[in-house]
């Protein structure tokens, strides 16, 4: 507590007596070139999210880092090479941060998509049908074909995609289409049969392959239940320069989406991209900065060396391990909760993807190596199951401010909350579904839904939940995201639990300071505060003047990163 009065009371000396005087101490100091900014950005509504000084007018610019900010008296820095920049009165947030993003920009270049990734748009599953079959007559039979980016509740048919679909895409292939939010899959007959999986298979742990009313396999596959079929069948293949390649392009294509809708730090959930990054950084192509989440070869090289969590620099920096799963998916209703899915019989409540002691092994093993835990939990039964090994390993190797993270962390009560502030854990909360997914959010019932992405209750009880689109799962458009958190209304008009609406200001701060906070980065990320990274994003419209249901359509005029324009509308 003391601390951080502390720290806010020297913030506002040095920012305030900076600006006050800045005319005096600063106008001779100009000829010093040393001292002379890059950059001044001047007649604008800098919403700094820095509670010492909330608005400003302008800031200045020195190496990447805010060095000034405050009044337009800024503009008299200026030195002889100093770019001055007239914002008009546009509204400057500080850059926004995803704190959960599964990157993936090689499958957005390359794989077919029968779905949109970044907006909602309803689509016939014919569509689906002749993109597969397009995809079929390119390879062999026996050969995997994929499609990505299902939503079952964005289908202009208005029922289920079923392997009967899936059979007239091809009977030679193994088909899969992979619902976007990672959990359930839908197959035809030939992957049923490659994996002699019948009507007669038993559920194998933590997932199910689902039946129609007539006792019959429908296609849909859930959980731990598609690693089964993945086992089998062949896959394209590529060399490695065309592999190498492709991962290459899809960072590229990926940081280049990001910084188009205002993303300047992301959180990524990905695997085999980190040298690709390194590599795009070099060439300039990496243009928002990276907090890498671990696992795989990665976390046992870091565990048996002895590198730990934010190792590395403010481009890429290595954050939290990457979501480890402990349940299922929001979305696709496989999440574990104590009380079973209306309408949904037998009765199901739910897939643990985790035992208990599996769990605490591997908590313990990856804290005592301090890597920044962070498991995937969504139902209060998987968070509680999550919280109890967190728990256990900080109880054994007890360490400063860990922040252990919950990725969704979506149902909650206040023993959970309870829980999570004592150990101070850091969710990182769906932040663009209650905009997108509100077409499946009957499935809980308002009931539920006050309970659930419950950023009003968590910021009350004194938690920082950040924002975590989950992308592919959600869009990640920040401003989707800031209109979502603020209205609880989605594109189909649904409002569910609004006691979970946050203000504007709060919404701000969820997708920016909070996810600077959430990767141990609120020194250098997160507000327009001198000495910070110059990470900022111009908008077209003041966020406080437009109605709250068009914030997603306002224009990203600029983004800017360590003080470098990256995207121009
Ligand atoms: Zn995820």
């Amino acid at each position: 507590m003391n601390t951080e009065q502390d720290r806010r009371r020297f913030m506002s000396l040095a920012g305030g007596g900076f600006v006050g005087s800045v005319g005096m101490q600063w106008a001779g100091a100009a000829s010093a070139d040393p001292q002379e900014p890059d950059l001044i950005v001047y007649n604008a509504k800098v919403h700094t999210v820095d509670n010492a000084t909330p608005m400003a007018q302008a800031f200045a610019v020195r190496s990447g880092r805010f060095v000034a900010v405050g009044s337009n008296d800024i503009k008299s820095l200026a030195g002889r090479r100093t770019q001055s920049y007239d914002a008009k009165g546009a509204m400057i947030v500080p850059g926004f941060i995803d704190a959960h993003n599964h990157g993936g920009g090689e499958g957005l270049l390359y794989d077919v998509l029968v779905g949109n990734p970044y907006e909602v748009e309803l689509v016939s599953i014919d569509s689906i049908v002749s993109k597969l079959k397009a995809k079929a007559r390119t390879v062999p039979p026996g050969t995997w074909v994929e499609g990505f980016f299902l939503d079952d509740t964005k289908l202009k048919d208005k029922r289920p995609l079923n392997v009967h679909d899936l059979d007239k895409a091809t009977t030679d292939h193994p088909v899969a289409v992979h619902h976007r939010g990672g959990h359930t899959t839908f197959v035809n007959s030939k992957a049923f049969q490659m994996a002699g999986i019948t009507k007669n298979t038993p559920n194998p742990f933590g997932g199910t392959y689902d039946k129609d009313q007539n006792g019959e396999l429908n296609g849909r596959v859930t959980d731990r239940a598609q690693v089964t079929l993945e086992k089998f069948g062949a896959r394209e293949t590529f060399s490695p320069a065309q592999k190498e390649k492709r991962v290459l392009n899809g960072v590229a294509f990926i940081s280049k989406k990001f910084v188009q809708y205002g993303l300047t730090t992301v959180h990524h959930n990905e695997v085999g991209v980190l040298e690709a990054m390194q590599e795009q950084r070099l060439r300039g192509n990496l243009l928002h900065r990276v907090s890498y989440e671990v696992n795989g070869d990665l976390l046992e090289a870091m565990i048996r060396t002895g590198i730990e969590s934010n190792f590395g620099d403010e481009w890429i920096r290595l954050g939290a391990t990457s979501e480890h799963t402990v349940d299922g998916s929001l979305s696709e209703r496989t999440m574990a909760m104590s009380r079973p899915y209306i309408g949904i019989s037998p009765p199901y409540k739910g897939n643990l993807t985790e035992t208990q002691d599996d769990l605490n092994a591997w908590c313990e093993r990856v804290h005592r190596a301090n890597i920044r835990l962070n498991c995937h939990a969504n139902g209060d039964v998987a968070i509680d199951r999550t919280l109890t090994a967190y728990e256990r390993a900080l109880k054994l190797y007890p360490r400063l401010d860990s922040r252990p993270k919950i990725t969704h962390c979506s149902m909650i009560n206040d023993e959970l909350l309870r829980r999570m502030k004592a150990i101070n854990v850091v969710p990182a909360m769906f932040s663009t579904y209650p905009y997108y997914n509100s077409d499946k959010f009957h499935f809980y019932g308002e009931e539920m839904m006050r309970h659930m992405i419950a950023f009003r209750t968590m910021i009350d009880a004194g938690i920082v939940p950040a924002a975590g689109s989950d992308f592919g799962p959600g869009p990640f458009a920040p401003l989707m995201a800031i209109q979502a958190m603020v209205t609880r209304t989605g594109w189909n008009g649904e409002t569910w639990g609004a006691n979970q609406k946050i203000t504007l200001d709060e919404a701000i701060r969820v997708n920016t300071l909070n996810g600077a906070y959430n990767a141990r980065e609120e020194n250098d990320k997160g507000s327009v505060t001198v000495g910070k990274l110059a990470d900022y994003v111009i908008l077209a419209d003041d966020l406080h003047i437009v109605a709250p249901s068009k914030i997603k359509d306002v224009e990203i005029v600029r983004t800017v990163v360590g003080g470098r324009t990256v995207y121009q509308a």
